[in-house]
């Protein structure tokens, strides 16, 4: 309980941050830094984490190195492994909540649904599921972009006898052993569970829609001797960070349209394949037919061998229907099976989670939305004032550490706050002028990049818009967020 809930007082939070993930952990960290300590965090969960308490799936790691995925101020010589696993990464973020003091600003099991601003008084109410409404001056949406898991629509799927879950809600209470199981799905959450299912199963299936482009992953455990260096040598750590920056920051070439090195990638990976799937018609199906880049690179060295497995299928048929009893694909087989597990992936448009935010003069955000999001930065919407969005549109990366883009975000919003509070402003609003500048040049960039077209991916609406990729290399972002330009801002003081 912070001071002043302890005496009962009714005035609005100075911020109310929404998600205790790594967005809503950084900013609060930020924020206390800043001297700014009236805030509290809301979460819908019973614990801080985000993405990384939810992806419990056997397997789950992150296919960026850990020395990179971690805050710039809170360097880990710890790490067991280069990549390392989920509840590593977990236990980080519950070590940083720890340290930097957080914990008295949590408030678990409040479900945000609904954000209406009041323009008079320059606060935010937001809605809360069973209990009374919040106010705030500024709120920071720290949803993520994978939060909500998706589900395809599938004839008869609600029909299935059988144990069924979602990776990111993984059923640890299903015992696969000896099971007939299937993946619904192949993309970074898949590859990484399907080894381990592969394992225990009777019989794998995985139902693929499309191939995807897998690099090998270099990993292994750290030595205690590194650790200790990494512990004793700042500089060592340091290196050890920035060698995982340039080499990824240079990976961006590759996603360029007209990229020798995408090219050369390619014919890299394709003689992999020859390696590692010996099965041609095997090695088929995981050629894709798109340029590397274009879905997400996935990372694994187990993923290959998994399939070459006797008991491992992969079928590219598209499912018909789902039956009480397992899948019919269109090619009109039927594959009999205990289990279903859905890899499908999340629904990736929204960025603010379901919350049904309602901006100035009675905007809806969804509705400003409807052709594809769009922010300044990815952090700021215009008729939206006061609002602050972390991993918003254009901010996620195909080839590095998004920690550093809500670092990014992170320093820019707490600049904006001071300057909110400082100023005890009622309105500040990006420019619609400003917010349609800057997202011109992404999209002029992304024509540039191997997102636009040639593949289905998470990264575009319907309509082929990439909304959800930045279009550089992270440094141009750190540039463009160092520090906010306030002439592209309305801003308002409070009355009286
Ligand atoms: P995803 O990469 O979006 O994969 C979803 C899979 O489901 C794809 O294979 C997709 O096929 C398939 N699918 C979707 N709808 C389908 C349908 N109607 N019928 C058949 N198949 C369908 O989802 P994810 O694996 O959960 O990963 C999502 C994101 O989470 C990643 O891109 C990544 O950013 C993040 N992630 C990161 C890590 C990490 O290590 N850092 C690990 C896991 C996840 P298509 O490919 O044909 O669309």
């Amino acid at each position: 309980m912070t001071s002043k809930e302890a005496t009962g007082g009714s005035s609005p939070w100075t911020v109310v941050i929404v998600g205790a993930g790594v967005s809503g952990i950084c900013a609060a960290i930020k924020l206390r830094q800043a001297g700014i300590t009236d805030f509290i965090i809301l979460d819908k969960g019973n614990r801080v984490g985000g993405t990384w308490r939810d992806n419990t799936y056997p397997g789950a790691a992150c296919d960026v190195r850990s020395h990179f995925y971690s805050f710039s101020f809170e360097p880990n010589p710890d790490w067991s492994r280069i990549y390392s696993p989920q509840p590593e990464i977990l236990a980080y973020f519950e070590h940083c909540v720890e340290k930097y003091d957080v914990g008295p600003h949590l408030r678990f099991g409040q479900e945000v649904t609904e954000a209406t601003f009041d323009e008079d008084r320059g606060v935010w109410s937001l809605d809360v599921v069973g209990g009374a409404p919040v106010e705030a001056r500024t709120v920071i949406l720290g949803c993520g972009q994978l939060n909500r898991p998706a589900f395809p629509e599938l004839q008869g799927a609600g029909s299935f006898k059988g144990a069924t879950f979602h990776s990111a809600r993984w059923d640890h209470h299903v015992d696969l052993t000896g099971k007939r199981v299937a993946s619904i799905g192949n993309g970074a959450s898949a590859i990484q569970y399907v080894p381990e299912v592969a394992r225990e199963a009777g019989h794998l299936t995985v139902f693929q829609r499309s191939a995807n482009w897998i690099v090998a992953r270099e990993d292994r455990a750290y030595t205690d001797k590194e650790k200790q260096r990494f512990r004793s040598v700042p500089l060592a750590r340091l290196w050890a960070r920035w060698k995982i920056y340039l080499v990824n920051e240079f990976d961006f070439l590759a996603f360029l349209k007209e990229s020798w090195l995408r090219r050369r990638r390619e014919k890299a990976i394709r003689a992999w394949l020859e390696e590692v799937i010996p099965d041609p018609g095997l090695r088929a199906t995981q050629t894709p037919d798109y340029p590397l880049g274009c879905k997400r690179i996935l990372v694994s060295s187990d993923y290959f061998p998994a399939l070459n497995k006797s008991h491992v299928d992969v079928v590219t048929s598209p499912i018909a229907q789902i039956r009480p009893d397992g899948v019919e694909t269109q090619d009109g087989r039927f594959f009999p099976l205990d289990v279903i597990i859905y890899g499908t992936g999340f629904e990736t448009m929204s960025f603010v989670g379901p919350i049904a935010v309602t901006g100035r003069n009675g905007r809806k955000l969804d509705e400003a939305w409807a052709r594809g999001a769009e922010a300044h930065r990815g952090i700021t919407v215009a008729g939206f004032p006061n609002l602050f969005v972390c991993y918003g549109p254009n901010t996620n990366l195909g080839h590095h550490s998004i920690i550093f883009m809500i670092e990014c975000q992170v320093r820019y919003i707490v600049a904006c706050i001071r300057e909110i509070v400082g100023r005890d402003l009622a309105v500040f609003d990006v420019r619609e002028e400003a917010m349609a500048r800057s997202n011109r040049q992404i999209q002029d960039a992304m024509k540039k990049t191997v997102w636009e077209g040639g593949c289905r991916s998470w990264y575009k609406t319907a309509e082929g818009k990439v909304t959800n990729n930045w279009s550089g290399p992270i440094i141009e972002y750190w540039w463009k967020t160092r520090r906010p330009d306030f002439t592209e801002y309305e801003e308002r003081p409070r009355e009286g």
